[in-house]
């Protein structure tokens, strides 16, 4: 069930323009608005889920399919033997901001090794 009030349901609705990468029907990739990095994703499952907290043991699937999608997607824009990050900031000390569960894809450049 899609939320209304949520960005990202709506930028898999289709009614928020994106810079979309990537699309199944479990699973959409598109490019941040603020990108931090040259290869900057957010990969997200289509189901409204807040945050990983949200996630029950029969949707861990979902997840599992959205991490071979960040694998192949890393690959095609050939980060994968450069190098990647992929973080998930979940609830306030996590620095969530958006509170649809979504995976930030980072590559491109030498990131910053500071992860705390
Ligand atoms: P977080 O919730 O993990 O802190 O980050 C949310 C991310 O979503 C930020 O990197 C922000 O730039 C991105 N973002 C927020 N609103 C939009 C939007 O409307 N479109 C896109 N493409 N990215 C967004
Ligand atoms: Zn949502």
């Amino acid at each position: 069930m899609p939320m209304s009030d949520c960005i990202f349901c709506q930028i898999a609705q289709g009614k928020i323009p994106s810079e979309m990468v990537y699309e199944d029907d479990q699973v959409i990739a598109f490019k941040d608005i603020h990108p931090l990095a040259p290869v900057h994703l957010l990969v997200i499952p289509k189901l409204h889920l807040r945050s990983l907290n949200d996630v029950t043991p029969e949707q861990e699937p979902l997840i599992a399919h959205l991490f071979g999608v960040i694998r192949r997607l890393a690959s095609e824009l050939n980060v994968a033997d450069s190098g990647y990050r992929v973080v998930t900031n979940t609830g306030a000390d996590g620095g969530q901001v958006v509170g649809h569960l979504h995976f930030h894809l980072l590559g491109g450049k030498a990131l910053n090794a500071e992860i705390g």
